[in-house]
């Protein structure tokens, strides 16, 4: 490998070499600025406006954006747990009685209760470890020959993904073992074309009719009639922490600090008008003044005026809702607890969207439902969808069509990079396409719910966005003043780690600013992702000092790695169990303080069962996919990643400086309730799930 250089140190030769590569790569990779659905017989659906990597006819999805043969057997053994856990569910189900469906006559029945009985032995001590699901699957194989018709053939079908699961990844193990790794090795696009296609048909199986059937007729679908219910779901898999504690009001308050979405709480020193909280409300349940609480920083708000507008979709078991919230949290005189203590669950104050305090009881334990489920929508669609995934995608393309691989920056980048581009582009095939599980699973139309990820994304001002600056802005970057913040605490470390390992590493090539100014490649990047033809990412301005570069850089790679770990991985350990947070809601937010209600109504707002199972599913393999860790950029490298032997030293550091990271965080934690999404150990390179 030749050393890497700036373009402006190269000679002619090697100059003209790179820009004869880059010539060639921006033929590969093209911007798009909308995505096209077709449907037969209806006008086509356009995702628009997001900048992504052109994909059509002309421009085939380049091979090497492939996930490499680790990740296949990283995303199917997960899928294989996760299938095992359907099946064990489904096979549980003639165990207890429960299926109402024509029961086989033949006289195996004792057989087939030592076969259960030894399925469900196996399926409980089977957690992800996808080896010990397959002798699951293949007992629960032969119990559907015997069962009803409905169970067989969905058990046969869910067996079928499970063989062709096990079959990739003894595939790519195979090509692992022969050393054929490269995405120029034979098979590599067809197994990342199989794996696609797998997901596809196994949540096809899930959204079909015949599905719901076989869980309605066992009672496993439609309203829950108990709230245990949806922690049943979890057969196989870890039941999710947060089952004991969901919608406490502390557990309600921990969410907005330690949650899948800790990015909106807000200091206020005045009641928004469009929220006039009563002041002798707020003195009877908080016991403070409410203009000395407001002057002294110790009061916060959360505002869903994002949700604002969108349209409530019926697919496919509506009518369902979505609020734009207000929620106000109150510190303790001593601020080391946070407390909510009211919530408006509409943008318009009025009438029939009266202000819920935390003493109204029932209506008030709907209003936090309400909350928790515009909060998910908000994570889904905004933190998580559009200001990671959609985020770093623009960097990407541009990077490939403006930085040639023996740019140092490059370098940098490729391993934060990897796999983006994948998963962006089966996200918008699959996740987020009409119909798809988002258009299932979340209040909105998919049309809405497209405009409020584009409408974020363009409104989003990069350098505005950076950590320190954006939790300034939000007035919750003094621990001194807003002391119990898990998400801030953690997220800084890790940004400081990586921007002391840019500024080490950029170092080495840049001398000063003239050669960061004197940079094309570079320049050409930074316009490229900021053009309205391009990249359409705003704020980023001129970048003509090696320190401003290093911010830059900094935050492309923190985005991809330790903001998207963030709120990625608590999709498994919190959002997957539904009541913690449904991604819908199936009755209207309550319109006014009422006596206490029968205690059924929280199961009214809450998804259907059948729902559920997909957010159990969607959830977990979102959540349970850890592809490389941040930092290690030799592993799964044969030959190491850096070939400069000046980046060893500050690599090494780099290293000790995350696993001090590490030890900090651990200490963290036994000092206040857990949080792990920001462990360095947890944060994989890139977005790549
Ligand atoms: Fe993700």
């Amino acid at each position: 490998m030749t050393t890497p250089s700036l373009p402006q140190h190269d000679d002619a030769q090697r100059q003209a070499a790179r820009a004869a590569e880059l010539a060639a790569a921006q033929t590969t990779y093209g911007w798009a600025h909308q995505h096209t659905y077709d449907r037969p017989g209806q006008t086509p659906l356009v995702l628009e406006p997001i900048a992504i990597l052109a994909v059509d006819k002309d421009h085939p999805f380049p091979a090497n954006q492939n996930p490499t043969f680790v990740q296949v057997v990283e995303i199917g053994t997960t899928l294989l747990a996760l299938i095992g856990n359907i099946i064990v569910s489904l096979t549980n189900l003639r165990d207890v009685g429960a299926v109402a469906l024509d029961e086989p006559t033949s006289n195996s029945t004792s057989e087939s209760k030592g076969l259960l009985g030894k399925v469900r032995q196996l399926g409980k001590s089977v957690v992800h470890a996808g080896e010990r699901v397959l002798d699951v699957a293949g007992d629960a194989l032969e119990l559907g020959a015997d069962a009803s018709k409905g169970l067989a053939a969905l058990l046969a079908e869910l067996g079928e993904h499970h063989k062709r699961g096990q079959a990739l990844i003894e595939k790519a193990r195979t090509s692992m073992a022969l050393g054929d790794a490269g995405p120029k090795s034979s098979g590599f696009a067809e197994i990342a074309a199989e794996l696609g296609q797998l997901v596809k048909d196994l949540l096809e199986t899930l959204l079909k009719d015949a599905f719901e059937a076989v869980l309605g007729a066992a009672g496993l679908s439609g309203k829950a009639t108990r709230i245990q219910a949806y922690a049943d779901q979890f057969q196989t898999l870890v039941v999710p922490n947060v089952v004991s504690t969901t919608l406490s009001d502390a557990c309600f308050a921990r969410m907005r600090v330690a949650g899948p979405n800790p990015l909106l709480i807000t200091k206020i020193s005045a009641f928004p008008a469009a929220f006039p909280v009563d002041r002798e409300r707020f003195r009877a349940i908080s016991g403070q003044d409410p203009d000395a609480a407001l002057a002294s920083g110790r009061v916060y708000l959360v505002d869903y005026a994002a949700l604002e507008g969108a349209t409530p979709s019926s697919l496919p078991a509506g009518p369902k809702y979505l609020s734009a919230p207000f929620a106000l949290f109150v510190l303790g005189e001593d601020r080391r607890t946070m407390a909510p203590l009211a919530i408006q669950c509409s943008q318009q104050p009025g009438h029939s969207n009266p202000i819920f305090y935390a003493d109204d009881g029932e209506s008030w334990e709907l209003a936090k439902l309400h909350v928790q489920s515009a909060d998910g929508n908000y994570h889904e669609l905004i933190s998580h969808l559009g200001l990671t995934h959609l985020l770093v995608e623009p960097f990407v393309v541009a990077a490939h069509r403006q930085l040639a691989v023996e740019h140092p920056l490059m370098l940098l980048l490729l391993p934060h990079f990897q796999g983006t581009l994948f998963i962006n582009d089966a996200a918008i095939n699959t996740l987020i396409a009409p119909g798809g599980v988002v258009d299932q699973l979340l209040g909105a139309t998919i049309e809405s719910d497209w405009k409020i990820s584009a409408t974020a994304l363009g409104q989003l001002d990069f350098r505005a966005h950076m950590l320190p600056a954006e939790l300034a802005a939000r007035g919750v970057d003094d621990p001194a003043i807003f002391p119990n913040y898990p998400y801030r605490d953690d997220a800084l470390l890790v940004w400081r780690a990586i921007e002391a390992w840019v500024r080490d590493y950029l170092g080495i090539y840049y001398n000063d600013d003239a050669d960061v100014a004197g940079d094309t490649e570079l320049q050409a990047w930074i316009a490229d992702v900021s053009s309205p033809e391009g990249g359409t990412v705003q704020g980023i301005g001129e970048v003509l000092r090696f320190d401003t570069l290093v911010e830059l850089v900094t935050m492309v790679i923190f985005t991809g790695s330790a903001q998207h770990a963030s709120v990625n991985f608590p999709q498994l350990d919190i959002m997957s169990y539904t009541p913690a947070m449904p991604l819908a809601t199936y009755a209207p937010p309550p319109t006014h303080v009422s006596a206490p209600l029968p205690s059924t109504t929280e199961l009214n707002h809450l998804p259907p069962l059948q729902m559920a199972l997909l957010q159990v599913i969607v959830g977990q393999l979102l959540g349970g996919i850890y592809f490389t860790r941040l930092g290690q950029y030799d592993r799964h490298q044969p030959n190491g990643w850096f070939s400069d032997p000046r980046v060893t030293e500050p690599l090494a550091a780099f290293q000790s400086n995350l696993d001090l990271v590490e030890r900090t965080i651990g200490a963290r934690n036994l000092e206040r309730p857990v949080y792990s999404p920001l462990l360095p150990s947890r944060i994989p390179q890139s977005i790549n799930i």
